[in-house]
């Protein structure tokens, strides 16, 4: 494929630190080790720890056992200048090879908590989707069932307000526990928070999405199920789940993006009516089944990724004059 150009793609961090940053160093490392329950694991790299399978190493990576470990920690970061990077699951980042010049962190199984009272489900920012969505529908509610194939955390799924077909995680929540930028606890409601297309305006308000609460609806148990069953098997129909992604690659676009006349179109039917389905590089491959999922056949690398990237918005700005803005989210080293 010969399109070329050389805009960067877009990238998306969530944890800069102001001015100069300080490298992570050996005498960090101690600190780490003394503070977390679950040991810090140093180089790690990030390919583990996303869905897409690639990403170089990270300096430092931490698992989280506890709030308090977890206000230490930041306050230590930020005492030190330090970088970091609050990962859910991976299912909708992507690092570099580089790897990330900083302290990645998740929440550990304390975070996973699942309880459900009536019709009032609190969930820890941890727990996965899909967890959620079979714990609910098990219950006889109905609302959290669309997460079921979503590789996401309830927290990571928050900050990006997950969703599928109409249906999103703003829906039936009612309200978030985060950390704030002062490393205190916040609860806040629905009404104080913003959710939009695969966004929302959580980073701006805490640094961790915590866990958080929703109101669901009774429902059949067996009808709940059912719609599972049937959003999974379409997934499976239309997806290409045989190969790591980080799902969807970009955004679809909104009317006001298409030019005057241009019906709209999904961005995997405009880099479909591309010709871009099964474009190459490496081993990354845009699916022949899904065009805005990025396969890895394997060894792919990220900047095979990201260059499949670069050319699937040049060739479809260049075939639609759409511009696609990015779903995944890229972490500068
Ligand atoms: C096969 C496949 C299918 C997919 N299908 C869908 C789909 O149908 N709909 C959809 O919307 N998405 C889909 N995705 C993308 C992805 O699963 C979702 O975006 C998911 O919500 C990301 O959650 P995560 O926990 O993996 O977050 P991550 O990818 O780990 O992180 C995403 C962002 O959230 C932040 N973050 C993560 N956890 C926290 C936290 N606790 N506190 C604060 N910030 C946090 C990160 O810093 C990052 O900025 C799919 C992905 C795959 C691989």
């Amino acid at each position: 494929m010969s399109v070329t150009d050389n805009t960067p793609p877009q990238t998306n961090e969530s944890t800069e630190v102001e001015g100069a940053a300080t490298p992570f160093a050996a005498s960090h490392r101690g600190f780490l080790q003394e503070l977390l329950e679950v040991p810090p694991a140093f180089e790690e790299p990030l390919s583990r720890h996303t869905t897409a399978r690639v990403g170089g190493p990270a300096r430092a990576y931490v698992v989280l056992s506890n709030v308090l470990e977890l206000k230490r920690l930041l306050a230590f970061l930020q005492e030190n200048r330090l970088r970091h990077f609050m990962l859910g699951n991976g299912s909708n980042v992507l690092f570099t090879s580089k790897g990330f010049e900083g302290v990645v962190l998740q929440l550990g199984r304390p975070f996973e908590r699942c309880e459900i009272k009536g019709r009032k489900v609190v969930a820890g920012g941890a727990l996965l989707l899909s967890a959620l969505a079979q714990r609910t529908a098990a219950k006889g509610l109905t609302g959290l069932e669309f997460g079921c194939g979503i590789p996401g955390t309830v927290g990571g799924s928050l900050v990006g307000n997950a969703g599928a077909g109409s249906e999103s995680m703003a829906d039936h929540l009612a309200y978030v526990d985060v950390l704030d930028w002062g490393h205190e606890i916040r609860r806040y409601c629905r009404g104080e928070l913003q959710f939009s297309y695969r966004k929302s305006n959580l980073t701006e308000l805490g640094q961790v999405v915590l866990g958080a609460h929703f109101r669901l609806a009774d429902a059949d148990p067996k009808a709940a199920k059912e719609k599972i069953a049937w959003l999974c098997n379409y997934r499976a129909e239309t997806q290409p789940l045989r190969y790591p992604s980080a799902g969807c690659v970009f955004k679809n676009p909104r009317f006001d993006d298409m030019p005057s006349g241009q019906p709209l179109l999904s961005a995997g039917a405009l880099i479909d009516r591309a010709g871009l389905k099964g474009l190459r590089v490496g081993d990354a491959e845009i699916s022949t089944v899904h065009a805005n999922f990025i396969i890895n056949r394997g060894g792919a690398v990220s900047e095979d990724m990201l260059e499949v990237i670069r050319r699937a918005r040049s060739r479809v700005k260049a075939t639609f004059g759409v511009d696609l803005e990015l779903e995944v989210r890229v972490v500068e080293a």
